[in-house]
Parts: C-alpha cells; structure tokens; sequence
C-alpha cells in the first residue's frame, strides 16, 4: 500500500516537472519522448533500489537470526565444556579418592589413638610393607641358617698334616677335600643367591617407600580438598571453574582451575586472610601480596610463570590466576627420587638462570629471594623437560634509591623471612643496621639447589629444621663445601657449585655472569683459542679460596 502510494507520489511529481517544463519549452532542448523515457528510468530505478531495500533487509534479518543462533550455540557449548569439565573433574575426584582408599590398606593410613585424654594420630604401614619386612625375616633366617653351616664346616675342614692331632681331639669327623669343597661351594652359592635376593627386596623397599610419601601426601591432599570452602568447583569472578586443589600453603590453597572464557587450564591461588588477624595485619598481608602481585605481573618470560589476573572474592579473601603448569614442582620430583642424574640438573639449572639474567636485565633488576625445588615448577613432570620459576612473593626491586654502591646491596627489610637452607650467609647477620643484599642470593640458591639435585641432600643443614638453622647459626658458618665421593659429579659442576656457594658475596659471582658461566654455555661456546677445554677455563671467581672464615 505504502509502495503504491510512493509511486503515485512521484508520479504526480514527474507531472508537475513535466508542466513546468513545457511551459518553458524554450529553456530545454528535451523532447515529450525523452522526457517519458526519463519518467520511465527513474520510475524503475526506485522500483530496482526498493527490491534490493528489500533483500538488504531480509539479509540482515537473516545474518542477525544466525548470529542469534550461533551465540545460542556457542553459549550452550560452553555450558557443555562447564558441564564435561565438571564431569570429568567429579569421576577423577572419586578414582582418586578410590585409588587412595586401596592404597590404605596397601601403603598404610593414619589411625586416631587415645592416649590418656588426648587423641593422637598415629602412622601405621599397610600390608605391602608387612610383606616386604616378612621376606626381609625371612632372608635373615636363611642367612644365620647359612652362617652356622658355615661354622660347622669349617670344623670339619680338611686339616694339613700337623693339624690332624687337633682334629681328633675336637672328634669332628673331617671332610675330603673333594666333599669339603663341594660343601663349601654350595653354601658360597647360597650367599651370592641371598645377597641378590636382599639387594632386590632393598630396592622394592625403597620404592614402595616412594609410594608411601606419595600416598601420604595425596591424603594430605585429599583432606585439605574436603576441608576447603571451595571444594564444590565454583565458578570465581564470572569466569574460573575451580576444578581440584593441588596444594595448600601457610595462608593460600592452589587450585587448578579452567578460564571459561580464554578456554585454558589455569592455577588459581586464592589468598585466604585469617578473620581473626587484627587490621593492621591484614592490611600488611594485603600490601604484600599487591606488590608481589604488581612485580609478578610485569613479568614477560618463557621461564617464568606468568600472571594473568588478580580479583577479591570477599573481604577476607581474594585471588591470583597463574598459568598452570601441569607437572610437579622440584621438590615434589626429588622426593620421590632424591637426586637427578647431572645432565638433567644441569639442565634445570640453565633454564632457571636464563630467567634470573631476565630478572636482572630489567630496570629496576629483581631479586627472587625465594628460589627453592619447591619453587621451580617441572611443565612435564620430569626433569629432562622445561621448567617455569614461580612465586614472587619474597622478591625485593633493587631500585637505585634503595642499592647502596658501595656496600654492593640493598637493605634487607625481611630479615628472618624466606627458607633458610637455601638463603647466603648475608641474610643471617645481625648488625647494628638491617644486612645489605643483591641478587647474589638467588645466585647462592642456585648453588644450593643444584647440589641438593646433585647429591640427594642440602650442603648445609641438610637434617636440621628451620629454627634449628637460626639457632647453631648454621649458614654463618658455611664456609666450605663438601662434596661426597657419590654419586660421582664432574668437576666443572663442583666447580659451579663453589661459585655460587662463594662464603663472601662481594667474592660471589653475580647473576649476568652466572649466565655466561662456562659450564652452562652449549659445547662449542666452552671452547676459546686460549682454552680448549672447559676444566682448563679459570672459573669467574676462582681466585677467591672457599675457606674463607665467616663473619
Ligand atoms: P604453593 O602453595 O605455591 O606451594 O603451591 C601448592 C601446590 O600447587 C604445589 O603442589 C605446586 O606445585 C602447585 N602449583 C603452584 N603453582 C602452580 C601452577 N602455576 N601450575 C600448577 N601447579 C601449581
């Protein structure tokens, strides 16, 4: 209707510039024809541009329905992905939980005792265990049994000729020579056989210790997760499904989790503040986190684990979102089996001072401060792969209006902070003023860390607790480092070990030199026209001797 009446509109239009144009017939040089032929023209032409009007609209109609459809779509994949992920997260919670129930009666469990009005928990071992020790009973029955025939063989031993008088008095009938000996190298047999038999039990032993720690902490694990405000996978901030924990700290719990809008798998490390801590507590453990949180994020390298998101949950708690790594970190690996063979440490080890040359390019340089096993996270779960440093929660800036030039250091704010075994000897002085530090104490981590893989222990305090280390004033008096004879380690990496365990830190290498330190560098950069070989390489600092007396 509206159409027609348009046509009739225009129409009428055309008329009246038809009328007009005729009175002024002088003014044009167009004829009735050629005018009708441009009625006609621009009569099809709306008519032509009214059709395309029209499928232009059904178009966007048509694009807007798709689009209307495809966000359906999209929105009820995500809603699936939530739903799988959930799935999937729920059938693992309950294999694991099936799997670890097994392992009770296997491995052993924890049992609650009452002695006296207390209840106390108490560890007991699992049935694999009371198989091994049954067999190791066993073997060491088989052994006495072995060693009293020995005895009496050898009483019956033939004797040498001067001997025969003895022999008689003791009325031992002797043995020939031939039976002897036959005797003899029976019971030899039986002792190679048992000794074999103990050697391999000892090793099943160990690694059904291995399980045991696994197992232990799994139920650690497990408890913590069933104890956690957020154990029923919620959704934080509008995007984070929080799927399992993987570990609990002092105040925070990581859990693993999946970004529902960059569709990845996340660490989502929620800062739990205690409700009882005075303000002024909180407010420091606030302004704590913020600064790590504010170092960290700025942080851009494929050795370090980034950080993608920090939010408040509810006054009292709130959280960051790393990249997750799936893997176990360092300390997880050498648990389970103490040390790493030297190429695979070594390996760590560049990887990890590639990410402390970072940190110390940048402007202002940043100090780790914390750099531990526990800290150096394994993306594939072993130690022959990449790894990613973490935790930027001790780190300090060495801002020039905090680094003193002439003492070589910035103040330590934190004293008393940090793990002492793998912390230098500066951190540990009391002076007058608080002790100065650079980032050479990451390089003395880097030391501590590498031996500790090398060797299956810490160099110095290796069976003391933190508070016992303060107390014997353990790393003030580390001033040499040992090395045992096993497992056997190349001198080059002793050699880096001493390095970085320089007593005195101005004698310390520093961490941009670390990073060209010989025995990191690839093979053919070790060899220089002057040196042929790395061993005949004078190491950066080795002038300085390691039986430098402590402060
Ligand atoms: P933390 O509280 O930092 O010691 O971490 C607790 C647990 O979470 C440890 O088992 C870590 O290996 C694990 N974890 C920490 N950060 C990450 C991450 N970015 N990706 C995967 N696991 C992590």
């Amino acid at each position: 209707m509206m159409h027609m009446q348009q046509q009739y509109q225009q129409q009428k239009h055309l008329q009246s510039i038809h009328v007009e144009t005729s009175t002024k017939e002088v003014q044009t040089s167009l004829t009735m024809e050629g005018i009708e032929n441009l009625e006609k023209k621009a009569t099809s032409c709306l008519e032509e541009k009214d059709v395309m009007l029209e499928t232009l609209n059904a178009k966007v109609k048509e694009t807007q329905n798709q689009l209307q459809k495809q966000s359906e779509q999209l929105a009820k994949c995500l809603a699936m992905n939530k739903s799988l992920l959930l799935e999937k997260s729920q059938q693992e919670k309950k294999l694991i939980r099936k799997a670890s129930m097994e392992n009770r009666l296997k491995l052993g469990q924890f049992n609650t005792q009452r002695q006296g009005a207390q209840f106390v928990e108490s560890w007991k071992d699992g049935y694999a265990f009371t198989d091994i020790f049954r067999q190791q009973e066993r073997l060491a029955q088989e052994r006495d049994e072995i060693d009293r025939q020995k005895k009496l063989l050898t009483k019956r031993k033939p004797h040498l000729q001067g001997a025969q008088s003895n022999a008689k008095a003791n009325s031992v009938p002797q043995l020939s020579a031939q039976a002897y000996y036959e005797q003899d190298e029976i019971l030899k047999l039986r002792l190679q056989a048992l000794k074999k038999e103990e050697a391999d039990l000892q090793v099943e032993l160990e690694k059904l210790e291995r399980s045991r720690n696994l197992h232990i902490r799994e139920l650690k694990r497990i408890h913590n997760e069933d104890l956690s405000r957020f154990k029923d996978n919620p959704v934080l901030h509008k995007r984070y499904l929080l799927l399992k924990l993987l570990g609990k700290g002092g105040f925070s719990e990581v859990h693993k989790g999946f970004d529902l809008e960059e569709q990845r798998y996340v660490a989502c490390k929620i800062h739990q503040l205690n409700k009882d801590w005075k303000e002024d507590k909180k407010a420091n453990y606030i302004k704590h986190a913020l600064r790590e949180y504010e170092i960290h994020k700025s942080l851009d390298h494929n050795r370090i684990v980034k950080l993608f998101d920090v939010f408040e949950i509810d006054s009292n708690s709130f959280c960051t979102v790393l990249e997750y790594c799936d893997g176990k970190d360092l300390d997880f690996y050498l648990k389970q089996t103490k040390l790493i063979p030297e190429k695979e440490a070594r390996s760590i080890m560049i990887q990890t001072v590639r990410a402390l040359q970072y940190l110390n390019e940048r402007k202002p340089p940043i100090i780790h401060y914390d750099l531990k096993p526990g800290n150096i996270l394994l993306s594939s779960g072993t130690t022959s792969g990449e790894i990613k440093i973490t935790d930027f929660g001790l780190s300090k800036i060495m801002d020039e209006e905090n680094f003193d030039h002439n003492e070589g250091g910035m103040d330590l704010t934190s004293q008393g902070a940090g793990t002492y075994w793998y912390l230098p000897p500066e951190c540990f002085v009391v002076g007058k003023g608080p002790p100065k530090i650079s980032s050479k104490v990451d390089v003395w981590s880097i030391g501590v860390i590498f031996y500790q893989c090398l060797y299956g222990k810490k160099p110095f305090g290796h069976n003391l607790s933190q508070a016992s280390i303060l107390e014997q004033n353990t790393i003030l008096k580390a001033t040499v480092v040992q090395f045992p004879s096993k497992p056997p380690v190349s001198q080059e990496a002793k050699d880096f070990v001493r390095r970085c365990l320089e007593y005195k830190k101005d004698n310390r290498i520093d961490v941009l030199r670390l990073a060209r330190d010989p025995y990191l560098m690839p093979p053919s950069r070790k060899a220089t026209p002057t040196n042929n070989s790395h061993t005949m390489m004078p190491p950066p600092s080795s002038s300085s001797s390691l039986s430098l007396s402590g402060s």
